[in-house]
């Protein structure tokens, strides 16, 4: 038995006459760019986030340059980052001219420390950009409360926290902007690349969505200069459909957690810690894992599939190099790169399958402990 890490076609199968559908519609229509689908989408996926705007764009490195440009963040502005997040949030700095102040995790959740930011802020400090990582949401509060008192921005990186809520509001409108992936693994995801703004501020969808749009609102005529960045239509009919099960499926992924939360407790693994104001939409179920390669190993011979979210944090790529962020510069973020493991979680796994998972771990500890 092989049990993989996420089963997209079951997803897809579960899926398969509405997303046949939804792809003939888009042919029979001939629209292949903007138009009634990406319109529908947008609306929708506005009401879910409860935002007022929803942009579609081309993927989620464009979600959140296109929102830094519309914020004329550019040379010589600093951005406060997570040190530990995919390098794509960091990209989306860089690329505007700008320059990523990277600020430690909280070791318990992982995801940017609210106590540390105010640390970070400088007179050339723009913005502030928390990712929620593995689908937590990070605390906001603490982040909002700073971005107002020093006039900062606070745009987040919500591309792996589809329908995960914040003190019971969802995310998608909490900061000035928010960044979606539509990338095929993630809980809402195309068949292909796709991303989304979402926002409050009908200032920022305007220029988000002229950005996207070769900087134009009204054909051949162009205020700035931009991008072609937009949703397919073809994307956005079949995130319509799968938009629709979401809830349900990131409900069967709760109880994928709350199963390996309760038999996993005295396994030797770290597990998630859950703040009580965070519901997350578990993208990811990340534990730290005390002899990771072995384990690693023992669970490959089992055939549960693993990943690392992520390996090499981005102070540590030799793509920053530049930045003079030497190794020991940020130890949490060191240190959980050597030691998280993700196991495998999503709709479509069966009580079995979670089972499985569970005592191929528990073997391994046993053994380790025997030895
Ligand atoms: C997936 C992801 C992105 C990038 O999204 P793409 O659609 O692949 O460009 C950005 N940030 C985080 C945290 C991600 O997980």
């Amino acid at each position: 038995m092989t049990i993989k890490f996420l089963d997209l076609e079951a997803a897809h199968e579960e899926l398969s006459s509405e997303i046949d559908a939804a792809l003939r519609r888009v042919v029979r229509s001939g629209q292949f760019i903007h138009g009634p689908e990406v319109e529908s989408f947008e609306t929708a996926f506005a009401a879910y986030c409860e935002a007022r705007h929803c942009i579609g764009v081309g993927n989620g490195l464009d979600a959140l340059h296109l929102i830094l440009r519309a914020l004329e963040i550019g040379p010589g502005d600093e951005v406060i980052v997570s040190s530990n997040t995919f390098i794509a949030t960091w990209l989306a700095v860089t690329m505007v001219g700008a320059i990523p102040i990277p600020v430690e995790p909280d070791p318990d959740t992982h995801n940017i420390d609210p106590r540390r930011v105010a640390n970070a802020i400088t007179s050339r400090t723009k913005a502030i950009l928390p990712t929620h990582l593995y689908g937590q949401p990070a605390d906001l509060d603490p982040l909002l409360e700073l971005a107002k008192h020093h006039g900062l921005r606070l745009v987040e990186d919500a591309a792996q926290a589809h329908g995960a809520r914040y003190k019971e509001r969802r995310i998608g409108g909490h900061g000035d902007a928010v960044a979606w992936s539509f990338y095929p693994g993630k809980n809402l995801g195309a068949l292909g690349d796709g991303g989304a703004v979402t926002t409050d501020d009908p200032k920022i969808a305007e220029r988000v969505r002229m950005l996207g749009n070769y900087g134009s609102r009204t054909k051949y005529v162009n205020p700035v200069r931009g991008y072609n960045s937009r949703l397919d239509p073809v994307h956005a009919a079949v995130l319509s459909v799968k938009l629709r099960h979401l809830d349900e499926w990131n409900a069967r992924r709760v109880a994928v957690a709350g199963h390996y939360s309760r038999q996993l407790a005295d396994s030797g693994l770290g597990l998630p810690v859950v703040p009580d104001w965070a519901d997350p939409a578990w993208h990811l179920y990340v534990v730290r894992a005390p002899h990771r390669q072995a384990l690693v190993d023992h669970l490959r011979e089992a055939g549960v599939q693993t990943l690392i979210h992520y390996p090499i944090p981005p102070h540590l790529q030799a793509a920053y190099a530049d930045l003079g962020l030497a190794r020991g510069s940020l130890p949490i973020a060191e240190q959980l790169a050597t030691e998280v493991l993700s196991l495998p979680i999503g709709p479509h796994m069966s009580a079995a399958e979670v089972d499985a998972v569970e005592a191929a771990v528990q073997a391994f500890y046993a053994d380790e402990a025997a030895r």
